[in-house]
């Protein structure tokens, strides 16, 4: 057992009667100070805290003449749980109830030799797991989810309003968007951090600014944690987006006017993949391909005779709303017969993917591009992955071909999630959606909704709400909206309304999981979708849905 120890001017003698006594018992490390010189507790609170937050420590004590000063200013650092304690009674109940790690004694409060037996109790007493007090630990770390942002709150309360808002909302609501996931607070503490101050033109050893060594190490740790969880040759992480990570594609490869086949967005592809409204219709010329009208899956003998025909340049596969398992390795047959360049935009899929619930596309693609905030849960930004022969134009056309200044705190976002993705923690995840979606697809489908493509592989599946029901995709966002329900609509192949409109909703189980639902919440879900969609004027419905909604999600806190 480890005990970091540390002490102000006040409380330099009992700490040395402290660290005489437990010397036996444990390993116990002096951090200071070394004589009763005046200095300032919250130093010291820090190098202890910092021990005990960091797992480097079990324990830490800290003596000041009150204790109270030494409390508050270690209780500032994450995870740690600092108390004073001025008998042994409460440093047994502070340990059980609050699993407190941080002892904070008082020279001028308590003798030395019961200072001995309040630290032995402490260290003795092991924290009770039981559901309720870990419930309230849990609390007390999270502060209302707030702890993060809570400075705000007198900096700009105008701003602190809307992020305060967001968690509620998250809080209250089922995220069943396909594109959205919750991250971890550890991926948004790299996120807001102090990284976002650098400029780093260029890449890590190559920059064009001075001053660059600790982003350089931030960024070549997302580079190798990149390839290692995709097994990919070589990494770009900085694309501000999925859209910029496509864009660098194209320009590291074709010129305008040349020819990309992609997935058209009506049928399920994305508006970078060669929408008339986007840079990549404006500048390329694309030919569209289609999913088979019967099955609604991609007909895979019938892509090839049309890149045989339209000899494009890229062939590019990849959606933001196809259900179905996505075959890398036919693809590759296609593009290695056409001669043509294979790229993959696993956006959407990239958690299934890193978590082995998805082929992955990897080892055929020359080029994978993706999103890191979709099933991946990281922050929103952009990755391209690709085969070495590709590094430099790709690292050229980023920057700089496109980019200025990549954002380094987003880079060591994207950093943290690859680690996380790589923990055992995390293993089971990208499979756990997959079975909710199944299980949330056939509960909706069994209340005799049309599914499309008659179900689903991955994390999202399409519901066909104007064959079902008579109604719009727009109508039946609206009415979940009003129940707590978040899903978007969206167009489905071959769809005869508008964009505006659309003939479906997408629904996806990637946030939902995050949060530990399984199948049992999956069927309640999919069960009060088909209730108010059944009933989709029926505002009563939609009340009884947003309270039993309300309730199940409290039992799933967002991290
Ligand atoms: C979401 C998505 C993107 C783009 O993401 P942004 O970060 O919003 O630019 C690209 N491709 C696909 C398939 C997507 O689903």
């Amino acid at each position: 057992m480890n005990i970091a120890i540390g002490s102000d001017h006040g409380g330099v003698e009992l700490k040395a009667a402290l660290v005489n006594a437990l010397a036996g018992a444990a390993k116990v490390v002096d951090m200071g100070p070394a004589d009763k010189a005046s200095c300032d507790y919250p130093d010291y609170a820090a190098k202890v805290a910092k021990a005990v937050a960091s797992g480097e420590a079990d324990f830490g004590i800290l003596v000041c003449r009150s204790g109270i000063g030494m409390s508050m200013a270690a209780n500032r650092f994450q995870n740690v749980r600092a108390a004073v304690c001025q008998t042994t009674d409460a440093a047994t109940i502070t340990r059980q109830h609050n699993g407190a790690n941080v002892l904070c004694l008082g020279a001028d409060v308590v003798s030395p030799s019961y200072a001995v037996e309040i630290a032995k109790a402490f260290i003795a007493t092991p924290v009770d797991e039981s559901e309720r007090h870990a419930r309230r630990r849990w609390k007390l770390e999270r502060a209302e989810r707030l702890s993060d942002c809570s400075g705000l709150m007198r900096e700009d309360p105008e701003v602190f309003a809307t992020i305060e808002a967001q968690t509620k909302q998250e809080d209250a609501e089922i995220n069943l968007i396909a594109s959205e996931n919750t991250s971890s607070r550890a991926c948004r503490e790299a996120a807001g951090s102090v990284l976002m101050n650098k400029y780093a033109e260029g890449y890590p050893g190559k920059r064009w600014y001075s001053g660059c060594l600790p982003v350089d190490a931030a960024e070549e740790l997302a580079r190798k944690r990149a390839c290692e969880l995709f097994g990919a040759e070589h990494a770009n992480v900085q694309p501000h987006c999925g859209s910029a990570a496509n864009m660098a594609v194209y320009f590291a490869t074709i010129k305008p006017g040349d020819t990309i086949m992609s997935m058209s967005l009506d049928q399920g592809g994305h508006l970078s993949h060669g929408s008339s409204v986007n840079f990549s219709g404006k500048i390329y010329n694309i030919v569209p391909y289609t999913v088979d009208p019967k099955t609604e899956m991609l007909d895979y003998d019938a892509m090839e005779r049309q890149a045989m025909e339209v000899k494009p340049k890229i062939l590019l596969t990849g959606a933001s709303a196809y259900p179905r398992t996505i075959d890398f390795r036919r693809i590759r047959e296609i593009c290695d017969k056409v001669g043509c360049i294979m790229m993959v935009d696993m956006a959407h899929i990239a958690g299934l993917v890193a978590g082995g619930a998805h082929p992955s596309p990897v080892p055929y693609a020359d080029f994978v591009t993706t999103t890191t905030h979709k099933t991946l849960g990281g922050p929103r930004g952009g990755m391209v992955l690709c085969k070495e022969k590709w590094a430099k134009a790709l690292d050229s056309a980023v920057f700089p071909g496109m980019q200025g200044g990549p954002l380094e705190n987003i880079i060591a976002a994207k950093a943290v999630v690859f680690r996380e993705w790589m923990s055992d923690a995390k293993k089971g995840y990208a499979q756990q959606v997959v079975k909710n979606c199944q299980v949330m697809c056939k509960t909706v489908q069994d209340r005799g909704y049309r599914i499309v493509s008659g179900g689903t592989d991955n994390h999202l599946f399409l519901v066909d709400v104007k064959k079902s029901k008579g109604i719009t995709g727009k109508e039946a966002a609206a009415a979940l909206d009003a129940a707590g329900i978040i899903v978007n609509k969206n167009t489905i192949p071959y769809d005869t309304e508008s964009p505006f409109k659309t003939s479906g909703i997408r629904v996806g189980t990637a946030s939902a999981t995050t949060r530990g639902m399984r199948e049992a919440e999956m069927i309640k879900i999919g069960t009060w979708i088909a209730d108010v969609l059944d009933n989709i004027a029926d505002t009563t419905v939609q009340e009884r849905v947003k309270r039993e909604a309300a309730a199940l999600v409290a039992n799933f806190p967002v991290p």
